[in-house]
């Protein structure tokens, strides 16, 4: 693991991020691959204490993602930063992003009632924004 990474990873709302990933993610896990083997992630961010003592229980796709986006979290140059799935910088590979853009949608809502509802909302006015700015954009370029 680099050690700028590490150093990424000790700020408080990089960890506060990342553990919202992670938490939304066996949301999304949960609910789509039921028949996936689901397994405590082990990732860079995860040996770093990054998730707590629970880790998220996720199958490999969703492990995958959220490896993916710990790394994305911890490098984002926005400041400050809204949710990826409404981000206009598009680090993510369309793949990634595609896939992130679908854990949110589905989880955020369901999110509410376990902890989140503070998040969910923000996600949900980010979204109404997001479509916003993208409808003027559209209508500018006529
Ligand atoms: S998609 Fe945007 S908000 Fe998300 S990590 Fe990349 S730059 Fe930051
Ligand atoms: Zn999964």
């Amino acid at each position: 693991m680099n050690e700028r990474f590490a150093e990424k990873m000790s700020d408080a709302q990089v960890v506060k991020d990342t553990r919202l990933l992670g938490d939304f993610s066996v949301i999304y896990c949960r609910g789509n691959h039921p028949d996936a083997d689901r397994v405590p992630l082990t990732s860079d961010g995860a040996s770093l204490g990054v998730y707590g003592r629970k880790l998220p229980i996720v199958c490999e796709e969703c492990a995958r993602l959220l490896r993916y986006a710990e790394k994305r979290r911890a490098f984002c140059p926005k400041d400050p930063k809204p949710f990826c799935s409404y981000c206009d910088t598009h680090c993510y590979s369309s793949e990634m992003r595609e896939f992130m853009r679908e854990v949110m949608r589905y989880a955020g809502p369901r999110s509410i009632t376990r902890g989140h509802a503070i998040d969910s909302v923000r996600h949900l006015v980010e979204g109404r924004r997001a479509r916003r700015e993208a409808e003027a954009r559209a209508s500018s370029d006529q």
